[in-house]
């Protein structure tokens, strides 16, 4: 049985009390003999800071950088408002994801048919959505220099900020997204701005010639970023793929996130490159909500973006299909029985705590793997 290392690095506010939940799942799935999990744990953000000082160590640094992938809860909280900027929480996490070359951001916005009405848009445009954000995660404007302000000396500031894009940036997140494609719908929609932005040229020029060099069989289309926002709300079943630049893509995610109802309720993935030898990524799997000081330590966390999380882990970094597939479908089975954490509360549901909805969702696996057993000996 193939043996996969974990590095666990829980973090702040909710993060310890959404990651015991995937641990329980984990358990769970080596219980069924899925596969073996080595696990580490190790600190970020505020108690790393708290234990050593700085936001990661640089062990716990080497230890993500040697695991197949590291799972991340969250970090921050009003506790450490007042460190010095180089060791705020968060540089935790942007030190990982430098160290690591994350470069590729994927965001799945998954509309549960349970929590349809829960959508601020209406119940026929979301039901069923299955759409994945791609975002360039590590170039472009959020980077690229100068970025400054001069004083031009007459009263008056001048502020400026670099979009900047190579051929190779563009093309390794193209393949990441036509990769991904390949194994869904087989449709990559590809925003940029090229009407009004150099870069937005260049990146529509490499789209367009990887698709026609690698894969043609994938279906391209190219949309305007600004108008890719209207058709996300308008119709937004149209997309499989979508894959666009730091900053358009920092946008669209989180309109996208929106379509789906709760924070609570998403996961992401960011990638790095392949080894070439083995094909193994380097790969960093959290919830996209933070760490959530108004509710922490208090049993009402959601963990089902935690979860789902783990979900894109099984899937993108261990090839687990089959039990990614089973996760989803536990969770859904969840919902649709009802229990729901008080973020997603609704009528005639029934409020459960952080630690219940994970049991629950266990329940369920446990379940699926009885009912298989019972299906295999009639
Ligand atoms: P947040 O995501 O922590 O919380 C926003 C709101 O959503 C809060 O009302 C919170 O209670 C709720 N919420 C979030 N996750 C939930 C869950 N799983 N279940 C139920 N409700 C949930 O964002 P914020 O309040 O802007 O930031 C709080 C702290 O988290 C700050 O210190 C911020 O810097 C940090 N943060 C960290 C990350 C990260 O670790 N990647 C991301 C965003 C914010």
């Amino acid at each position: 049985m193939t043996t996969y290392k974990l590095f666990l690095l829980a973090g702040d506010g909710i993060g310890p009390e959404v990651m015991a939940e995937v641990e329980k799942i984990i358990r769970h799935f080596a219980s069924e003999g899925v596969a073996k999990f080595e696990i580490e744990k190790g600190l970020v953000g505020g108690s790393a800071y708290d234990a050593h000082g700085a936001a990661i160590s640089d062990a716990d640094v080497k230890r993500a950088a040697d695991a197949d992938a590291v799972m991340f809860g969250a970090v921050g909280g009003p506790k450490w408002d007042g460190v010095p900027y180089d060791v705020r929480p968060e540089s935790g996490l942007l030190r990982l994801r430098k160290d690591l070359g994350l470069y590729a951001n994927l965001r799945p916005a998954i509309c549960y048919p349970a929590l349809a009405a829960a959508s601020s848009l209406k119940r026929e445009v979301v039901e069923g959505l299955d759409i994945m954000i791609v975002r360039e995660l590590t170039g472009g404007v959020y980077f690229g220099e100068p970025k400054q302000i001069i004083d031009l000396g007459n009263g008056q500031k001048r502020a400026i900020d670099t979009q900047v894009y190579d051929t190779y940036e563009i093309e390794r997140i193209g393949r990441v997204a036509f990769d991904l494609a390949k194994r869904r719908g087989n449709k990559v929609t590809s925003a940029d701005k090229r009407n009004v932005m150099k870069s937005g040229v260049l990146w529509n020029e490499v789209m367009t010639a990887l698709h026609a060099r690698e894969y043609p069989d994938v279906k391209l289309e190219h949309q305007l970023a600004d108008a890719l926002g209207m058709q996300l709300v308008r119709w937004p079943k149209q997309f499989d793929v979508i894959v666009t630049d730091n900053l358009f893509g920092d946008m669209l995610s989180d309109v996208a996130a929106m379509l789906t109802g709760s924070l609570g309720m998403l996961p992401s993935a960011s990638l790095g490159d392949a080894d070439p030898k083995t094909g193994k990524r380097r790969a960093l799997y959290e919830p996209v909500h933070g760490s959530a000081p108004d509710i922490a330590g208090r049993g009402m966390a959601n963990p089902i973006a935690m979860i789902g999380s783990f979900g894109m882990a099984l899937r993108y970094s261990f090839g687990l299909n089959q039990a990614a597939d089973r996760l989803e479908k536990a969770i859904a089975e969840v919902l649709a029985e009802g229990l729901r954490t008080a973020d997603i509360k609704s009528e005639g549901s029934r409020v459960v705590s952080t630690a219940e909805m994970g049991d629950a969702i266990v329940a369920e696996l446990a379940q699926q793997a009885a009912e298989s057993v019972t299906d295999e000996e009639n």
